[in-house]
């Protein structure tokens, strides 16, 4: 990966390794503060310093952060670590102490994220500032929504805006405590080629043994770094025990993942590259023909069974026509879901293609 060109001033990605944000969930005593960070400063591997002063908890009465109090807990960690310092903001008042305390950077949670209003607010608070502000995606897999906090923050003149995937809520019991939806990230990254994208496995996996797999899935994905919650006894951790790493576990990831790079400057790569991607782009071609083609020919058979009294839908044809396509499908090795999902898609198309034909005046026909 290498440093983005890009018109903001900070945070740059780091030759050779991965963007690494890395704290304890919450500041929650003084001495874990200066021991992690400690810790992760000897590793040297560590870009900003993350812990929570205000959580935002889903019940109360769970541990809710020392407030105002671990501010400077952190400008010791300043001071003594010579790190940066990144914490959560979701309200003026906290942009406001967190500036008087001579924080690095600030971060916007998933629950502020998905809050207009809230955003906007903190937007006003940071004008005139011009310290890098990491968003996270908001707790509903909207990309709008995400895309829309940043624009607010981007008005308010902020030139440093990063991005960060921590996984979206979901219904019921799944893998992982927040599902990834990677194509939403990805999106992102595409309307925002300026932006850092770091992934935060920790709220994703929920779970310290994922942490590896998602991290590394997100390098594969080009993704620019990681956001990775680190306590020295996670097992003791006032608040999201389950998914913190130990410094030395974290490390150990670290030596683990593997930087692909955007083979940007091997030339024969690229050509070879070049060469594979030229026969997707054909194959897309023919693909995007026989689309086409074939909304040519619904459109010959809706004007048949206009002008015959026959009805759009027929469910015996239907079945017929999903039950072939999936089993060609399976035969040359497409996953079921996705086969299901295509058919679907166009016969959905189609079906819109003979209804336009059947609202025509007769005249045009
Ligand atoms: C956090 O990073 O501590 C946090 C609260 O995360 P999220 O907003 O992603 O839930
Ligand atoms: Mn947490």
């Amino acid at each position: 990966m290498k440093p983005k060109e890009t018109h903001f001033k900070a945070p740059v990605v780091p030759a050779g390794r991965p963007f690494v944000i890395s704290g304890p969930c919450a500041a929650e005593t003084e001495t874990q503060v200066l021991e992690t960070a400690r810790l992760l400063a000897a590793d040297g591997r560590v870009d900003y310093f993350r812990a929570g002063v205000w959580k935002p908890r889903t019940m109360p009465g769970s541990f809710e952060g020392n407030g105002q109090s671990a501010l400077p807990w952190l400008q010791r960690v300043q001071r003594e670590t010579g790190l940066r310092v990144i914490i959560e903001v979701a309200k003026p008042a906290h942009v406001e102490a967190a500036l008087e305390a001579g924080m690095d950077a600030f971060w916007i949670g998933a629950r502020t994220t998905v809050n207009p209003f809230l955003v906007q607010e903190l937007a006003d608070a940071l004008r005139g500032t011009d310290l890098p502000v990491f968003v996270k995606n908001p707790i509903n897999p909207d990309a709008k929504l995400w895309a829309g906090a940043v624009e607010r923050i981007r008005k308010a003149g902020i030139t440093s805006i990063g991005l960060i995937h921590r996984g979206f809520s979901h219904y019921g019991r799944t893998e992982y405590r927040n599902p990834p939806h990677w194509q939403i990230p990805i999106q992102m990254m595409v309307e925002y080629p300026d932006s850092i994208m770091l992934c935060d496995p920790s709220h994703i996996g929920g779970r310290r043994d994922l942490i590896f797999e998602i991290a590394q899935k997100a390098l594969n994905l080009n993704f620019d770094g990681i956001m990775v919650e680190v306590h020295p006894q996670p097992a003791k951790a006032l608040s999201d025990a389950s998914q913190q790493l130990t410094p030395k576990a974290f490390a150990d990831v670290l030596d683990r993942l593997i930087l692909r790079k955007d083979f940007q400057d091997d030339e024969r790569i690229q050509q070879e590259l070049g060469v594979m991607r030229s026969d997707i782009d054909d194959l897309d071609a023919e693909l995007v023909r026989l689309l086409a083609k074939r909304m040519e020919l619904v459109a010959h058979i809706g004007r048949f069974k206009k002008a015959n009294g026959i009805t759009i839908l027929q469910r015996k044809r239907w079945e017929q026509i999903m039950k072939r396509f999936l089993e060609m499908s399976a035969q040359l090795g497409l996953r079921e879901d996705f086969a299901r999902q295509i058919i679907t898609r166009i016969h959905e198309e189609s079906i819109k293609r003979q209804e336009e034909i059947f609202g025509q005046l007769k005249i045009k026909n």
